[in-house]
């Protein structure tokens, strides 16, 4: 799936898991940090275009078991050695490879396996029901976790816009308590 649709994931997950904002962005960071394995684009795009690193590389060392269990410790102590939120933490990072294998099929058919077990392996997991990853389920996927991030939004008082400017985000959290309703609504 896409970068969007996998953040959307990790938000609504990390406000069901905790209340707490570093708590939230561990989480949403676990249904991100798969993807770190597509930046080979950026290199392919500098070196002229030629998808090189991308090809090589993208569902390789981000999406595999070796990548995650590496990220555990420092999840682990970034949550103040939470074991709770170090396993939810693990458990949306596989969200992402399932998403992934169900529903990340390139415009020109490739299936982009995920290669779980790399570097250990290059057997790569696929299913031959994959649909497309613009496909009709991603972008409903998509919309009703816009819907649901709105509403969250309301409820908890913040939305990631806080990382650059408090004021946008009061002003933003507020006119969402207006149409959903919220906690922090007088
Ligand atoms: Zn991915």
């Amino acid at each position: 799936m896409n970068i969007i649709t996998h953040a959307f994931i990790g938000w609504s997950a990390g406000v069901r898991i905790s209340t707490r904002a570093g708590d939230i962005a561990l989480i949403t960071a676990a249904s991100l940090l798969p993807d770190i394995d597509a930046f080979g684009a950026v290199i392919d795009i500098i070196n002229g275009g030629e998808a090189v690193y991308f090809s090589s590389f993208h569902h390789k060392f981000g999406h595999c078991l070796p990548f995650c269990l590496l990220l555990l410790p420092v999840v682990y102590w970034l949550s103040r050695r939470n074991l709770r939120l170090t396993a939810w933490f693990a458990g949306v990072f596989h969200l992402h490879l399932l998403c992934d294998i169900i529903g990340a099929r390139g415009p020109d058919g490739y299936q982009w396996p995920v290669y779980y077990l790399w570097p250990f392996s290059e057997t790569g997991l696929t299913w031959s029901g994959q649909w497309h990853i613009n496909a009709w389920p991603n972008i409903l996927i998509t919309c009703l976790l816009l819907v649901d991030f709105l509403r969250q939004a309301a409820q908890i008082g913040f939305t990631p816009l806080r990382l650059v400017s408090r004021e946008a985000d009061s002003v933003l959290v507020s006119t969402l308590q207006k149409r959903f309703g919220g906690r922090n609504e007088p």
